[in-house]
C-alpha cells in the first residue's frame, strides 16, 4: 500500500523530501494516477502538495507575474491577470483535458511531469518563463530553455519541489498565439501544440519567439527559425517562410497519436498560421 505524507506547509515539504529525496511529490494527481496499468509499480510514499498553501496561487508583481506550483489550470484560465499578461497561457490552460482534469490538473505537474506533448510547455518556452525550484538548501532560479534535458527528464534535482514559474511581463505590443492539434476539441492530447510571442515595429518583426511541442522528444524552442525571421517584413512571405522553416527545424515521429508526417505537415501550417496574426 502507498504510503502518503501530507505535509500542511512549504517547510514541512521541503524537510520530508530532503529527508527521502524518493517520495513522489504529488499534486493534482491526473498524471500520477493514470500510469500504464501494465507497466505500473506501486509508488512506495507520495508527498502529498495539495495542503501546501505557499505552492498555489498567482501573484502579479511591477516585473512579472509568479504562478505556484500547485495552481490548477482552472485557476490559471480564469485569472484576469493571466488573460491581459499571458492570453497564450490562458487559452491553454483552457484547453488541458476537459473542465474536470482543468480543476485537479496544475501547472507544477504538467511541467514535472515533462510529456513532449504538455499543453503549457511550448507556451512557457516563448514567455521566457523562469521556474523556482525550492529545496531545504533555498531557492534555485532555472532558465525555462534550460529545463527540459531529455525525453521525460528535467533539471530538477531529486530533493526540489518545482515552487513556482516566474513570467517576466512582456513588452507592450506584444502579440500571443497558441494552438493545439489534437483528434478533438477537449480531451486530447496534442498531435502538435505551437506558442509564438512577436512584436512588429515599423513593419519588421522587433522580437519573435516560438516553441513547439510533439514533434521532438523535448518541448522545443525553435531558435533557428526565430533568427531568421525576426528583422524581417511582417507578411505572407516571412510567415509562409516561417512555416517551412519550422518543418525542417524538426524530425517529429510517428505514434499511436499521429504520424511523423501529419506532424510536420500540421507544424509548418500552424506556424504560418499564427506568424500571420502578427499582420
Ligand atoms: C483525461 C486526461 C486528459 C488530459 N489532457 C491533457 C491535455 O490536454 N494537455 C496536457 O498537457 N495534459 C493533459 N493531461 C495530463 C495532465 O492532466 C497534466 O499533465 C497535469 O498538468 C498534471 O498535473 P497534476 O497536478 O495532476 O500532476 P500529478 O499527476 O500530481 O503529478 C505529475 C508529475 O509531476 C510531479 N509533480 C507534481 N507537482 C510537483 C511539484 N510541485 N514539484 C515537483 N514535482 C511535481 C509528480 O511527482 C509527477 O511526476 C491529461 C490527463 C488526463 C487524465
Amino acid at each position: 500500500m502507498t504510503r502518503a505524507l501530507t505535509p500542511s506547509n512549504l517547510r514541512e515539504a521541503l524537510s520530508l523530501l530532503g529527508e527521502d529525496p524518493g517520495l513522489v511529490p504529488m499534486a493534482g494527481c491526473t498524471d500520477l494516477m493514470v500510469t500504464d496499468p501494465v507497466e505500473r509499480v506501486e509508488l512506495p510514499a507520495v508527498l502529498d502538495l495539495t495542503r501546501v498553501r505557499e505552492l498555489r496561487g498567482i501573484r502579479r508583481g511591477k516585473e512579472a507575474l509568479e504562478i505556484g506550483a500547485t495552481t490548477t489550470f482552472s485557476e490559471i484560465g480564469s485569472s484576469a491577470d493571466v488573460e491581459e499578461l499571458f492570453p497564450a497561457l490562458a487559452r491553454a490552460a483552457r484547453v488541458i483535458g476537459g473542465w474536470q482534469i482543468q480543476n485537479r490538473a496544475t501547472l507544477g505537474g504538467n511541467i514535472a511531469n515533462a510529456s513532449p506533448a504538455g499543453d503549457s510547455l511550448p507556451v512557457l518556452l516563448v514567455l521566457d518563463a523562469t521556474l523556482v525550484a525550492a529545496s531545504t538548501n533555498g531557492e534555485r532560479r532555472i532558465p525555462y530553455t534550460e529545463f527540459h534535458v531529455g525525453y521525460r527528464r528535467t533539471a530538477l534535482e531529486p530533493s526540489e519541489l518545482i515552487d513556482r514559474v516566474s513570467l517576466p511581463i512582456p513588452v507592450p505590443g506584444s502579440v500571443q498565439a497558441f494552438r493545439k492539434v489534437g483528434t478533438r476539441e477537449a480531451q486530447a492530447i496534442s498531435k502538435v501544440v505551437v506558442a509564438m510571442l512577436g512584436r512588429v515595429e515599423e513593419g519588421k518583426l522587433a522580437d519573435y519567439r516560438l516553441a513547439a511541442g510533439s514533434v521532438a522528444p523535448t518541448p522545443v524552442r525553435l531558435a533557428e527559425v526565430e533568427d531568421s525571421i525576426r528583422g524581417r517584413s511582417v507578411g505572407e512571405e516571412t510567415a509562409s517562410l516561417a512555416g517551412s522553416l519550422a518543418r525542417a527545424a524538426v524530425k517529429p515521429i510517428d505514434d499511436v497519436r499521429s504520424t511523423a508526417t501529419y506532424r510536420a505537415f500540421a507544424l509548418e501550417r500552424v506556424v504560418r498560421r499564427l506568424t500571420l496574426q502578427l499582420i
